[in-house]
């Protein structure tokens, strides 16, 4: 039933092999001081004992990475011998130090060799010469690998590309593939195949239309590397559960995706849960490796939203809505930035908070376990497809797809009944059926029925589902980093702060970040940005433009707010 299908080669990393009908694993990165040995096996433990089959730790430099040793001594001491892996950026020795050492090291192509320079072009010679010239600097990092069995993975990340790279495909999708793919080549060249290859963003749809593009390039030459899933600086609390859940969720419904890491800017252990969540909602095994084109109307590699009629505040370019029950609903208790659209009668209509009644039809298709649905449908009419949640949200995707098929334009809405479930399973299972759907632009509203949830929590939910798939936005959003051993100050406390005094604060989007190593070019089109700068220092960023650097981190919250309100942003809660 699934889209890609795609099964992957099995790769070794340690003891814990993955990719091909391995389960899938569960990884997450230290946030303490490399240096640090006994905070970071100590954190490596709570984060093994909470499920985390592989523990990433930072080397920003040669001695970082020379540490990695005492480290795993130490782990290994305590009795823990789960696969570690380096995370390199910029710095090809301590790659080669880390691969003698560990069990994988995390390369980012975007800036193994590449450095930026300020160019403007490449002629296609200069552009072969620098291949030439990265196949020269990753040769030696190869045969460590080669000898000590230690895997790699290659991760583009949307913000980290090359100028190389930038310069010929853009910070798209296509260059985060060919930025690895790349790599990948040369990897061959040299024949070493121990590889991993990711593609992150903060922004779930790039994340998924990326993947998924991999996936097809991959199918072309031939290729059947594992993928790690992950989408980037997805924040905190509610939001960067549901922002994981939103992207990580899709593509295990297509059947991409050997290993995980969810990276909220939390503890690295709280993390582990929600990525058994997403893989216990999403995640299954399918075999095949086989491209299902599901529908001429439609392209799994760019985002577009499907035409429909414009009824009342529902379809055409109008943002997806909200709808509730009214027979659960209290108007008293909901906060006005969160209020339904429509609220479903018991007479079986659809009216606003100020009574106004949907003239439309509306035209139920219930999908069973069993068969599918019969589809009669009038263009006039709105459409709710409702399923419940043992029912693969696939099924919906199918239902759209053959109303596109009929040239059908009817508005789309997805209704959900998540019954029994927890808080904690309803957001995660929420927000990755619904962004399967939301992510192709194919739906244009959402509808839960939850009887464990409270109504205001089903509210702010489907609006924080929404936000998170940049459907429609109704509060501020955050690019929060999950921090690791470059930070530098509390970045949760930083987070927390400047959520309180800002979520208000519609549509404008500010990027909290541990370092300006990566911070500044993956928070790229942020309108503020709060990045660790050394001890305790921030830089405070107006768009991607530094305003003032070296603040004492007790007073840069202020100083951010103090900049909003310059820019004359700020409203009064
Ligand atoms: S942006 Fe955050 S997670 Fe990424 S390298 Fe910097 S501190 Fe580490």
């Amino acid at each position: 039933m699934a889209m890609f299908n795609f099964k992957s080669r099995v790769i070794h990393i340690g003891d814990i092999p993955l990719g091909g009908d391995n389960p899938i694993r569960i990884q997450s990165m230290t946030s303490t001081n490399t240096m640090d040995t006994k905070a970071t096996v100590d954190q490596s433990i709570r984060m093994i004992e909470a499920g985390c089959e592989y523990v990433r730790i930072t080397a920003p430099g040669v001695k970082e990475a020379e540490n990695l040793a005492n480290i795993k001594k130490e782990l290994k001491k305590r009795g823990y011998t789960t696969p570690l892996i380096a995370d390199i950026h910029y710095q090809p020795k301590a790659a080669e130090i880390a691969a003698r050492i560990i069990e994988k090291v995390r390369i980012n192509p975007g800036n193994y060799v590449d450095r930026k320079r300020g160019r403007i072009n490449y002629s296609e010679s200069e552009y072969l010469a620098e291949l030439e010239k990265i196949k020269e600097r990753i040769k030696p990092l190869i045969n460590i690998c080669k000898e000590h069995g230690t895997a790699i993975r290659i991760g583009s990340n949307h913000g980290s590309l090359s100028e190389r790279i930038l310069l010929k495909y853009g910070d798209t999708p296509a260059g985060m593939v060919e930025s690895a793919l790349e790599f990948v080549r040369i990897c061959e060249e040299l024949d070493y195949t121990n590889i991993v290859l990711s593609m992150k963003s903060s922004n779930v749809k790039v994340m998924v239309q990326a993947n998924r593009l991999l996936v097809k390039k991959m199918m072309d030459e031939g290729m059947n590397y594992p993928i790690h899933l992950g989408v980037t600086e997805a924040g905190d609390a509610e939001d960067g559960r549901i922002k994981s859940a939103a992207g990580i969720g899709p593509l295990l419904m297509d059947g991409i995706g050997d290993t995980i890491r969810v990276s909220l800017t939390e503890d690295p252990e709280f993390e582990i849960p929600v990525g058994k969540r997403i893989v216990q909602s999403s995640g299954f095994r399918v075999l095949g490796s086989k491209f299902r084109v599901l529908s001429s109307e439609f392209s799994p590699f760019k985002y577009s939203r499907r035409k429909s009629n414009k009824l009342g505040l529902i379809g055409d370019n109008q943002p997806p809505v909200v709808i509730v029950d009214e027979k659960y609903f209290d108007e008293k208790l909901i906060n006005e930035s969160f209020k339904p659209d429509y609220l479903f009668t018991s007479d079986c209509k659809l009216k606003t908070f100020d009574s106004s009644y949907l003239n439309a039809e509306i035209e139920l298709i219930k999908i069973k376990k069993d068969g599918n649905p019969v589809l009669i449908n009038n263009n006039e009419s709105l459409v709710v497809i409702e399923s419940d949640q043992e029912i693969p949200i696939q099924k919906t995707k199918d239902v759209v797809l053959s109303l596109m098929d009929k040239k059908s334009l009817s508005p789309i809405i997805l209704k959900r009944v998540c019954n029994g479930l927890t808080k904690d399973d309803f957001l995660i299972k929420a927000a990755a059926d619904c962004s399967y759907l939301l992510v192709d632009g194919l739906i244009d509203g959402i509808w839960f029925e939850a009887d464990n949830i409270d109504p205001k929590e089903i509210c702010e939910i489907s609006f924080g589902i929404l936000q998170a798939t940049g459907a429609r936005i109704s509060k501020a959003e955050f690019i929060a980093c999950p921090s690791c051993g470059r930070t530098q100050f509390r970045i949760q406390d930083a987070l927390k702060k400047i959520k309180e005094r800002t979520t208000h604060l519609k549509g404008i989007k500010i990027g909290v970040m541990g370092c300006s190593v990566n911070g500044p070019g993956e928070m790229a089109d942020a309108d503020y940005g709060y990045v660790g700068a050394g001890k305790s220092k921030i830089t405070l960023y107006r768009s991607n433009r530094i305003v003032k650097q070296g603040i004492n981190e007790n007073e840069a919250v202020d100083e951010l707010i103090t900049l909003i309100k310059t820019d004359g942003k700020w409203i009064d809660k």
